[in-house]
């Protein structure tokens, strides 16, 4: 039976080049997207062209019912899912604590806090052995931002990441006995558009030379992370970190 993955943030950066890589694996790919269909339908079209099989949705992670039809939409095209990538997140614009309102404090937490488990809610739903699902695997995309904390910079979206961390180690342990692995990547300075929404799109090449490989890192490195974190090479791996942030 084909392999069925959830990736959310298909359109850009790391989720774009996770959906490349698992339907290179044999993956039917479902992916989502919030405002860059175009993107979105890019990907879907190199995987077609390749032989492979995708379809793309809009959905804001953060709309419970957004989520509930993103993933029935995937149901219906594909049939079970096997696994879930949660790659959506934003960042909003560097700053200190004291110039953050609430409601761009909500913005960064509900999209990258309450839609990834929202998500991960759909998909355990769909893959817990308990429920007479097969089991699964999900990665999350955390951030080395969780342990260094990005002070100056974005410290709501480094605890976003911190909640994601203790997210990652609480649902791997509570369901563990029902088939799902759940892990997380925390990548490092990533060459993609997100560091343009902080307000700094040359970020990558100012920190470069701060980071001990001194050079910034591929949306496809990270895939591969992830990848392997989604396949049985990694079956005894639940609850883990894979860090892939050249050392930083
Ligand atoms: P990106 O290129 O900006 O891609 C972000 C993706 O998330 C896009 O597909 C975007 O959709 C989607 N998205 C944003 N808000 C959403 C929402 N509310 N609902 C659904 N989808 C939403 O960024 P990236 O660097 O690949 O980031 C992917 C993940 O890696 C994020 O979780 C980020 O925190 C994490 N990360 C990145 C880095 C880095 O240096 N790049 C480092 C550590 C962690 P649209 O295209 O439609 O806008």
């Amino acid at each position: 039976m084909t392999k069925v993955v959830m990736v959310t943030g298909g359109s850009g950066g790391i989720g774009a080049a996770t959906a490349r890589l698992a339907a290179d694996a044999g993956y039917a790919v479902c992916l989502s997207y919030v405002e860059n269909a175009a993107a979105a339908e890019r990907v879907v079209a190199d995987i077609a062209s390749a032989g492979g099989r995708a379809l793309a949705r809009r959905a804001d992670v953060g709309v419970e019912a957004d989520v509930v039809a993103l993933f029935r939409a995937c149901d219906e095209t594909f049939g079970p899912l096997s696994a879930l990538v949660n790659s959506a997140g934003i960042v909003a614009r560097q700053g200190r604590l004291e110039d953050f309102d609430a409601a761009r404090l909500e913005r960064v937490l509900r999209a990258n806090v309450v839609g990834s488990m929202l998500c991960a809610r759909e998909a355990v739903r769909r893959m817990s052995t308990r429920r007479g699902g097969a089991g699964g695997a999900i990665v999350n995309v955390s951030s080395k931002a969780s342990v260094l904390g990005s002070p100056g910079e974005f410290v709501d979206y480094a605890a976003s990441k911190g909640a994601i961390d203790t997210f990652t180690i609480g649902l791997a342990k509570e369901v563990a006995a029902d088939g799902i692995r759940v892990n997380a990547v925390r990548p490092g300075l990533i060459d993609t558009d997100i560091h343009a929404a902080s307000g700094e799109p040359g970020r990558v090449a100012r920190l470069k030379d701060s980071v001990p490989m001194r050079r910034e890192g591929s949306a496809e490195e990270v895939a591969r992370a992830i990848l392997w974190l989604l396949s049985n090479e990694s079956s005894y791996t639940t609850g883990s970190f894979l860090d892939v942030a050249g050392g930083r």
